[in-house]
């Protein structure tokens, strides 16, 4: 039996929490909050006690889902992101920049916010992109 903990970071919010995830055997089993973490001093919501229980969920999705004829297909990471980025061309040449929106996450960090924001104003042409701790 091999028992470590990996000192980590809360996905769930932007506060910043962090934890250890207790590792056993290559699963993850639970979280212990780190009493030395500068934001949460040992203590975490109830969203960050529970935040390992995803990881492993049968439910995630593993790979990219495409409509097609009103099915969601599996499909590859080339293929999504190239209908992606050919759909996005399309509607900004057909009704411009300010017909795109993007929403972002408090599940990414800064620097992914950061990114998304600066694609979508230097790449796309808008100023239309929001963030889902807003909403
Ligand atoms: S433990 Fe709660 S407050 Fe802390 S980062 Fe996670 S979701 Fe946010």
């Amino acid at each position: 039996m091999q028992y470590k903990t990996v000192l980590t970071t809360c996905p769930y919010c932007g506060c910043g929490c962090n934890f250890y995830l207790e590792v056993l055997d290559g699963e993850i089993k639970g979280v212990i909050p780190c009493k030395s973490g500068a934001v949460n001093q040992g203590k975490l919501c109830i969203k960050g006690w529970n935040a390992h229980e995803f990881v492993q969920s049968p439910k995630r999705l593993k790979v990219p889902l495409i409509k097609k004829n009103g099915e969601f297909v599996e499909s590859t990471w080339d293929e999504a992101l190239d209908l992606v980025a050919s759909r996005l061309k399309e509607i900004k040449e057909k009704n411009g920049p300010d017909s795109i929106a993007f929403l972002s996450s408090a599940k990414v960090t800064n620097e992914e916010n950061y990114i998304i924001q600066k694609f979508v104003r230097a790449g796309i042409g808008t100023n239309n992109v929001d963030h889902c701790a807003r909403l």
